[in-house]
This record gives C-alpha cells, structure tokens and sequence, in this order.
C-alpha cells in the first residue's frame, strides 16, 4: 500500500493493520521526509500547534522487588540510584509548584515498586496529596493497580493513571520475569473502569525487533488510551540490560514515533525517556515526527534539559503549551 493511503486511513481514523505499520516502520531513510510530512500533518490535523509539557517527581526510588532489565530502581540490579521511601506532602507539593513555573500542564507523582501501593499509610498519603494539589491535571504512576484504589484515586481528584506496557507482550519476558505482561493490562483497564484517563507507552531499544515495535503500538492502540509517552533507553550501569541495549540511530526513533502517531492519530504522544541521550541536536525532530508532549525537568534517576531550553526550542517552533487539548 502506498504510504499516501495509509496516511488517509490514518486520517479518517480507520485502524491500520500490523503489515500497514509495519512498512511505516520500517521506511527506508530516503523516504524518510514522507513520513514525516505525513506525520506531521496528522498532528497538526488533531492538534494544531498545541503541545503538552508533562513533569514527574520521584515521590519514591528505589528497592523496587521486580526485575525490569533497563530501571535503575530495581533491587535486582547493583546501581548508584538514590533511595528512599515515600516523600512527604510538602515536598510533592513543592515539586508541583516548581513544575508550573516550567508550563507543565500534567504533573505526575510517580513511585517505584510492583504497586497495589504498599501500605495504607502510603495511599493515605498519596490521596492527601492528590486532593491539594492545583493548577495543573493531576496524574500518578504507582504500578500495578487494583479496581478499589483506582476508584479511590479517582475520588480523590485523580485525573490520569499512567501505566507503560513496557515492551510487547512477545518480548515482555525478555524483559521482566517478576510479574506479567496481563498484569499490566489488568492495571490499565482497571484505571481506565474507575474513570480515569490513562498515558501508556513503552521503552525502546532493550532488544526488541521493528515488528515487537509495530506489536505494542498495535496494543496500546487497542487499548484506547489518552496518551502515548515514548521513552529510548538510558542505558545505567548496574542494570541486566547494561552493555546490551541498542543503539537507536535518530532516524529509528523519528520512524518509531511517526508510526506511532499514524498508528494513534488523534492521541497524545509524547517523547519522554531518553530524548536528549537518543536525539541529542536533533530533538526538535520529534514534532515532525508526530509528537506533542514532552517531559520537562528531570526523569526518574536522570537530569534532562533545562526547562528554558526547551521552553525555547518550542517557541522557534512555534509551538505552545497548553495544559489540555480542548
Ligand atoms: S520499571 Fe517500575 S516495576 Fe520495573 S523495576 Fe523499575 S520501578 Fe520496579
């Protein structure tokens, strides 16, 4: 199929079929201007010159009992990560205004561990902090998630829950014995049946192939989700992955995010993880390529941009934050 019909089914948000995805991805680099010129038609179809800025605190590092191969977190894996349990309220809410300042318009409280939030005392906490918090859409990622919490998050004036599949489902054991692939699904659907929007997205370059790639579009796609936040991988000494990752080329990232973008046509995507270390001068690709949303600040164990960096980088582009696509 030509890549013109397949950007009209995009368009008209018909379903492109894997083999479909599968050529966008695998674009030869001389045709690559194509792709993007699609690409970027289709974000400025559904969202014009609008883009949202995320930013995340890590509310709580470290000790984590699962095995993901590329995070720094893991208790698997020796890494000089910061630990430390659940942060108070005052400190989240510090984060949350210092992140205004920098035009977030999602704020993310982010913790690590398997998830069902550990401890009563943990939920109360974080449905304490939700409550207070202002200004900005409200979103956490707290790992796996039982329907009851969801409800409770929601309740307390949770807006988002943000939950990656990490990998496609054919790859998922490659990546993590510690827990399943369906696990994950279970936490997105129960998010997403207590009424909560939901970002979901994955991480690039840990081994899996350009089909294993087109896999998890497609599922998250059939997810239905709000927001697609792609990360690249940060190789950190420590971890299993370690002296293992690929080497994505920046014309392998913009095809990844492109057909992501005709894959979910009128969905947030967003380039999270590894923007800098993967596209370094070329970051300003990204919305060609389909994108509209960043994070700005730091990551959860690495410093990113600064925030007037790419607060500047939006404005040569013409681009303005806003806090929610109307
Ligand atoms: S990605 Fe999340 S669940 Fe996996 S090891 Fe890191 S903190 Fe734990």
């Amino acid at each position: 199929m030509s890549m013109f019909s397949i950007y009209t089914k995009s368009e008209n948000c018909q379903k492109l079929t894997s083999d479909e995805a599968f050529e966008l991805i695998n674009t030869s680099n001389n045709d690559l201007s194509e792709l993007l010129d699609y690409a970027n038609r289709l974000r400025e179809k559904f969202f014009g010159n609008k883009v949202i800025l995320c930013g995340i605190i890590n509310a709580k590092s470290g000790k984590c009992s699962e095995d993901c191969s590329f995070c720094a977190q893991s208790a698997h894996h020796k890494t000089n990560v910061e630990e430390y349990p659940l942060l108070s309220k005052e400190k989240i809410l510090q984060a949350v205004e210092s992140a205004k300042e920098n035009d977030t318009g999602c704020f993310s409280i982010v913790t690590s561990g398997k998830g069902y939030i550990s401890s009563s005392q943990e939920m109360e906490r974080i449905l304490d902090v939700v409550k207070d918090i202002s200004g900005v859409k409200k979103c956490a990622s707290l790992g796996l998630l039982s329907l009851e919490q969801a409800k409770k998050l929601k309740e307390a004036g949770l807006e988002k829950f943000h939950h990656n599949l990490e990998t496609a489902e054919s790859f998922f054991p490659n990546m993590c014995n510690t827990h399943m692939y369906q696990d994950r699904i279970e936490t997105i659907k129960n998010a997403k049946s207590a009424g909560l929007k939901v970002c979901v997205g994955g991480i690039f370059g840990i081994g899996e192939t350009a089909k294993q790639r087109v896999e998890l579009g497609m599922a998250i796609s059939e997810l239905d989700v709000d927001s697609v936040p792609i990360n690249i991988v940060h190789p950190i000494e420590g971890t299993k992955i370690y002296g293992k990752t690929q080497k994505l080329e920046v014309n392998e990232v913009l095809k990844i995010i492109a057909t992501f973008r005709f894959l979910m046509p009128n969905k947030v995507i967003g380039v999270f993880g590894g923007r800098e270390s993967s596209l370094g001068e070329r970051q300003n690709e990204i919305f060609k390529a389909g994108a509209n949303s960043i994070l700005v600040g730091n990551y959860l164990t690495v410093k990113g941009n600064k925030a007037e960096d790419d607060k500047q980088m939006l404005r040569e582009l013409g681009l303005e934050p806003v806090s929610e696509f109307k």
